[in-house]
């Protein structure tokens, strides 16, 4: 259990040697979870030893080539390598028809299914859940459809303060109650307050994952709080004209936003390929909100 992210990917535009383009492998409470996925997503895959027949569900932000164009060979070597459980992917709907046109010219029938969940959104949705964990999707502002997401943990249930199973001799139908924040009433008229014989449950992990975008200011009310914050900064605000034009966003303008939306750590990616090093991107964000990493292919972020 837990959250483990892998960064795959965190250059922009054009995979190099240095960096891949975006793709991020998350391990969260044991759901196997591929966001992005830019040319070459398989190789980093081997490279960061993550066994890609586990990926459950892949989330594809938007239909610009450096986020999903290593589909279709990670698909396909699914394919090859003997894979029959379906794969779910969370995607703009046109990918489903770009997959499935290069699947039928190619007479290539997948040994298993893709499930497709069409992202079609106005506002903020809730697009998966299960008993652990939710997905939301948001809007964000590129030039062509492009989305967010937010991955949540369920609030877990309260745990046991353990000297009081013993104390009490608690038997497992009760216990079971006092857990799930239920009174038990006793046959001998004692009523045990789940209050008094258990901790309250570990606060739910929070993840975002905001990748490519103009600056959005009101971004702050879907991301408060979040334990962890992804954000593209492509460039530094000298280039803000840059960024305006192209619609993506500055080190600044993340840290910002980040600030606003008191999050617990930011996690910035998605390099113009100007940039030999990061120092001054991560100097700039850090200047407005300190706890702000600038990441590298193969970096890992636990929580939990
Ligand atoms: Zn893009």
């Amino acid at each position: 259990m837990g959250f483990n992210l892998t960064i795959l990917g965190s250059g922009a535009a054009t995979p190099t040697l240095k960096r891949g383009v975006t793709a991020q492998y998350l391990n969260f409470n044991e759901r196997k979870i591929l966001i992005d996925c830019g040319e070459g997503t398989q190789l980093q895959l081997r490279k960061f030893k993550v066994s890609f027949q586990r990926i459950q569900y892949i989330f594809i932000s938007h239909l610009h080539g450096d986020h999903y164009l290593g589909l279709l060979g990670l698909l396909s070597s699914m394919h090859l390598l003997g894979r029959e459980k379906a794969i779910h992917i969370f995607a703009p709907p046109e990918l489903k028809e770009i997959l499935e046109t290069q699947f039928k010219l190619t007479y290539v029938k997948l040994k298993f299914e893709i499930i497709y969940h069409d992202l079609n959104f106005k506002a903020k949705t809730l697009i998966f859940e299960d008993n652990s964990i939710e997905v939301h999707a948001f809007p964000l502002k590129h030039r062509i459809p492009c989305y967010g997401f937010l991955f949540k943990e369920k609030l877990k249930e309260r745990t046991m303060i353990k000297s009081k199973i013993k104390a009490l001799d608690l038997k497992i139908p009760e216990i079971v109650k006092l857990k799930a924040s239920q009174n038990v009433a006793r046959e001998n008229g004692e009523v045990l307050n789940y209050l008094d014989l258990t901790h309250e449950p570990p606060k739910p992990i929070t993840y975002a994952f905001c990748t490519d975008t103009k600056y959005i200011e009101n971004l702050k009310e879907t991301l408060f709080k979040v334990d962890l914050l992804y954000h593209e900064a492509t460039f530094v605000h000298q280039l803000l004209d840059r960024a305006k034009a192209t619609y993506h966003t500055t080190a600044f303008q993340a840290a910002s936003l980040a600030k606003q939306a008191e999050v617990g750590k930011l996690l910035l990616g998605h390099f113009s390929q100007r940039y030999s090093s990061t120092t001054d991107i991560e100097k700039e964000a850090q200047a407005v909100f300190e706890n702000t990493v600038c990441v590298k292919d193969g970096d890992q972020f636990l929580l939990g």
